[in-house]
C-alpha cells in the first residue's frame, strides 16, 4: 500500500478520498466554457486546470484536470462533483462550507464524500492541499467574493 501519505487516520474515510484520487469524477473539460483558470500549491506540486460554465437556468457545470497529491486531486474530484448541477449559489455555499470545514471548528453541515478530509484539518500544510480546488471554484463562482465590486 502506498497510502502513508494521505493523513487521514479513518479507513472509510482513506478509501473514499482514495477512489476518488484513482477514479475522479468531472476530469475533463467543460467546452465550451465561460471561464478557465489554473490554481497550483507549490508547496506540495499540486497542480488544478479548472473550467466551468452555467447554463441556461444558472447551473453550473464543473470540471477540472490536474496532477499533484491524493487530498489535492481527491478534493478536486469531489468538489467538481458536488458543485455541478447545483446553482452558483449552492456551489458556493458548499465549497464555503467545506473550507469552514478545514479552517474552522463549525459545523460545516452535510457535506458528503467531502466529509471524509475533515481529517485533514490536523494537518495545517495539507489544508493547503485539500483547499486548493476549492479556492479556484470560489474564484470562478463566489460574485460576491472580496474585491470584486460587481
Ligand atoms: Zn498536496
Amino acid at each position: 500500500m502506498t497510502v502513508g501519505f494521505t493523513p487521514v487516520d479513518d479507513d472509510l474515510y482513506r478509501e473514499i478520498i482514495l477512489d476518488h484520487y484513482r477514479n475522479p469524477r468531472r476530469r475533463g473539460e467543460v467546452q465550451p466554457a465561460d471561464g478557465a483558470l489554473e490554481a497550483d500549491n507549490p508547496l506540495c506540486g499540486d497542480e488544478i486546470h479548472l473550467t466551468w460554465r452555467l447554463d441556461g437556468e444558472g447551473r453550473a457545470e464543473v470540471a477540472f484536470t490536474g496532477r499533484g497529491c491524493s487530498i489535492s486531486q481527491a478534493a478536486a474530484s469531489m468538489l467538481c462533483e458536488g458543485c455541478n448541477g447545483r446553482s452558483r449559489e449552492e456551489a458556493v455555499s458548499l465549497a464555503r462550507r467545506y473550507r469552514e470545514m478545514l479552517v474552522a471548528d463549525g459545523d460545516a453541515g452535510e457535506l458528503g464524500d467531502l466529509e471524509a478530509l475533515q481529517g485533514v484539518r490536523a494537518y495545517p500544510v495539507r489544508v493547503k492541499c485539500a483547499t486548493l480546488a476549492c479556492n479556484a471554484i470560489l474564484r470562478a463562482l463566489d460574485t460576491a467574493r472580496e474585491g470584486d465590486a460587481a
